[in-house]
């Protein structure tokens, strides 16, 4: 018999070094722990070349509806040197209430909650009578090819169908309870590329200097706001990353000059219909002497958002019961798998508190993993009355 109490399997799963793609028995343990349950569980590899395969767990109770669908991934962004760590990233220990580790909140602190909700929701309730899954990956914090993508479409292949699911990746800024994720921003990043006439900068009449133009264009771009925001999303965002002429020589003209750019987009656009403004700004400033090419780079990053709805409300309530904070619906921050399970079915994302994710001594209040388990706890409860 596991113990089955969030901090237990918390440390177990911190205990596995799954740097992606490495599975580091995290999966292991949980097909072992969700089995004896009473849970199906598969553990689907799937590859691609030039990538490393990738191993992924799904695995369901119950076979009514509604389907609740519980989403993460097991595998960690390295340590770097872990001499610089307080305890070993890798060891699960305990000092001073907290959890120490590297994935103690991104995100195997809030796997083990789900789990531990889960099971304890399981053994008070075998007949709920309806379902309850788990959509786990190995492969978030890397390439993202062997993941949750090719996941939901073996899932949807077997016929399943999911009703909601909640995401558990940190999003709280400073304290549990703070923030509900219902949506993100979508990303997208295109080149411009100006061509000029290089030659000597004391016959600029024999030259054509491409670095006034691309300046031209990138005011453009940058000239005038995108959008104001929209009802649950901030104003979309264009920032150069890059300017690049890479002319070495201060008596030479260059040949071309280049700019990179990303936008972080509302759910105003589609990826198709922003490069279209961005296009239509660029021909603009260029009038017909400006000699410009436009690459936008293919992006699977569109913005979405899960209308607050009664799925959304009963978290919400939850987390308000549990903590006594009213939680922000946000759709702030980078993206997250949750854009690829909204093709199928609403999502929200709920988890741990983010501050020391990706960091040295990433770690977790060991209070926070019995507090989120609960409230995921009081989601099942509202999500399948009896
Ligand atoms: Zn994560």
């Amino acid at each position: 018999m596991f113990d089955t109490s969030p901090l237990s399997l918390a440390q177990s799963l911190l205990r596995c070094p799954s740097v992606t793609p490495a599975e580091g028995g995290a999966l292991a343990l949980i097909e072992s722990v969700l089995r004896e349950a009473g849970f199906e569980v598969h553990r689907p590899i799937f590859s691609e070349p030039g990538t490393p395969d990738v191993e992924n767990l799904y695995a369901r109770y119950g076979s009514g509806k509604p389907y609740l669908l519980f989403a993460g991934h097991t595998d960690v962004v390295p340590p770097g040197d872990a001499s610089r760590w307080r305890h070993d990233p890798f060891g699960g220990v305990i000092d001073g209430g907290e959890l120490h580790g590297r994935g103690a909140v991104d995100m195997k602190g809030g796997v083990a909650c789900m789990m531990a909700a889960a099971l304890a929701f399981i053994r008070e309730r075998p007949d709920f009578g309806g379902s309850i899954g788990f959509l786990i990956t190995g492969d978030e914090e890397g390439p993202a090819i062997n993941g949750t993508v090719k996941l939901l479409e073996w899932a949807k292949a077997r016929g399943e169908r999911f009703d909601a699911c909640i995401l558990g990746e940190p999003t709280n800024p400073n304290q549990l309870g703070d923030m509900i994720k219902i949506g993100r921003r979508g990303s997208l990043t295109g080149h411009v590329v100006v061509e000029g006439k290089q030659g000597h900068v004391a016959y600029p009449h024999l030259a054509d200097n491409p670095i006034p133009s691309l300046l031209r264009l990138v005011s453009a771009l940058i000239g005038k706001p995108l959008d104001h925001g929209t009802e649950h999303f901030d104003a979309s965002n264009l920032e150069i990353t890059t300017v690049d002429v890479g002319n070495p020589a201060a008596n030479v003209i260059p040949a071309s000059a280049r700019a990179t750019f990303n936008i972080r987009f509302n759910d105003r656009w589609t990826p198709e219909s922003l490069e279209a403004e961005i296009a239509d700004r660029l021909r603009e400033a260029a009038g017909n002497h400006v000699r410009y090419t436009l690459t936008m780079e293919p992006t699977n990053a569109v913005a979405f958002l899960t209308e607050p709805n009664d799925f959304v409300g009963f978290i919400a309530k939850a987390i308000e019961a549990e903590t006594g904070i009213k939680p922000k619906l946000s759709t702030t921050g980078g993206t997250s798998d949750a854009r690829f399970i909204v093709r199928d079915c609403p999502v929200v994302e709920f988890g741990l508190v983010g501050q020391t994710m990706h960091q040295i001594d990433e770690r977790v209040a060991v209070a926070d993993l019995d507090r989120l388990a609960s409230i995921y706890r009081k989601v099942l409860d509202a999500y399948f009355p009896s």
